[in-house]
């Protein structure tokens, strides 16, 4: 795979032979909203182009081939807009949430020996409704140390998460934004035009905190978008991008109104990330696409790859391949380490394609199948589940 989610092609969770829920498919796993269709490209590993494999959809109710049509073998070639050696899949119904069948591939004929399997997962479509903030910030003493920037326009929002939409249909989630950004101001930050966090995490920070709790619109999930978000001290040395905390997260920390100058209004449910960027061109919308949806995970109840955070992020290719893994963009290997982002020469092998000049994106996959030994797997059904529990609702007064 390489480049960006790509909602007609998902990425598959081959993590080993296990089985998703029902399984048992001896194979990987994709996920297909129901009334939509997917692609899946079969790889030929030492095996002809002349060699005829016939997909064949297990309980076609659920999900069904729809290319190459019933009794007609692959083509290795493109055929009109369909792509060589691809298996169009119609996700038929889901059965009232997610529902699942096994695509299989036969060889010489359709009742011919099963050469792979792959499990089809169908999806009933979840809507989550996002309100997204624009907030200015502004410290005490006008240093001008840093520009405001321009003002961020609606437009690129719903670029940002539009793409964000594209990570999230192979987990059947939706995001619809509303139209309107809502506009905010914080007064007496540490500087003007950034978010700094101070803590070590963000979850007790209290710039972090104030820019969630400003007017948060009950039952959506409340983005908040700043210029740049900057960590000082201990927090320096994690390197926080962007941050998504969940209701349960959330309501650990209380409100301490001692605190000076600004006040701690207590743990907030929301996600901060910056979309624009005057000082690194990096924050591409590629890039904050890939944060915001990380962090959306968060608020989701979504924890890191194997609970790995840094310095001990795992790193392996299934690791590298995940949303969850703990960095949201790597350093090429050319450019000076950033706070411990740089990567292995393994994990460049993967072939996610470049944000922008010089950083590597990791991957985009949203892990369907359940790994008794990996405490981050099955994350899609997790997902799901905390959609439905409105886990990004904010907490009200
Ligand atoms: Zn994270």
């Amino acid at each position: 795979m390489t480049g960006f989610a790509d909602a007609s092609a998902p990425d598959i969770d081959d993590h080993g032979f296990t089985k998703t829920t029902n399984g048992p498919a001896r194979g990987p796993t994709v996920g297909v909203i129901a009334g939509r269709t997917i692609r899946v490209r079969v790889v030929r590993d030492r095996l002809s182009k002349e060699a005829k494999l016939f997909p064949v959809a297990v309980n076609p109710a659920v999900a069904k081939v729809e290319f190459p049509e019933d009794g007609t073998p692959l083509s290795p070639d493109d055929n009109g807009t369909r792509h060589g050696d691809c298996v169009y899949i119609h996700g038929v119904s889901h059965g009232g949430d997610a529902a699942e069948t096994v695509v299989q591939l036969h060889f010489g004929a359709k009742d011919g020996p099963i050469i792979a399997e792959l499990a089809v997962r169908v999806y009933k479509l979840i809507s989550i409704n996002v309100q997204a903030h624009v907030v200015d910030l502004f410290d005490d003493n006008p240093r001008n140390d840093w520009p405001a920037g321009p003002k961020l326009t609606s437009k690129r929002v719903e670029q940002g998460f539009a793409l964000v939409n594209q990570i999230y249909a192979q987990a059947g989630i939706h995001f619809a934004l509303a139209k309107e950004l809502m506009h905010e101001t914080v007064h007496h930050c540490e500087r003007r035009g950034r978010l700094t966090i101070q803590g070590l995490t963000p979850d007790d920070d209290v710039e972090t905190q104030t820019v969630m709790s400003q007017n948060p619109v009950p039952d959506k999930l409340n983005a908040y978008l700043v210029n740049i978000i900057a960590s000082s001290g201990v927090a320096a040395a994690v390197g926080v991008g962007g941050f998504g905390q969940s209701r349960d997260k959330a309501r650990k920390f209380a409100p301490d109104p001692s605190r000076t100058p600004l006040p701690f209004p207590g743990g907030q449910v929301g996600l901060v990330a910056a979309l624009q960027n005057e000082d690194k061109d990096w924050v591409t919308i590629g890039s904050f696409a890939h944060l915001a949806a990380h962090e959306i995970a968060h608020m989701l109840t979504l924890e890191h790859y194997n609970k790995r955070d840094t310095p001990f992020e795992q790193e392996d290719i299934w690791a590298d391949r995940c949303l969850m893994h703990v960095h949201a963009s790597w350093e090429s290997l050319e450019a000076p380490p950033l706070l411990g982002q740089k990567r292995s020469s393994a994990s460049r092998q993967v072939g996610y394609g470049q944000f922008s000049p010089g950083m590597i994106s990791p991957g985009q996959l949203l892990m369907s199948k359940l790994r008794p030994k990996l405490e981050t797997s099955f994350e899609i059904t997790t997902l799901r589940k905390a959609a439905a529990a409105k886990t990004f609702a904010p907490l009200l007064p």
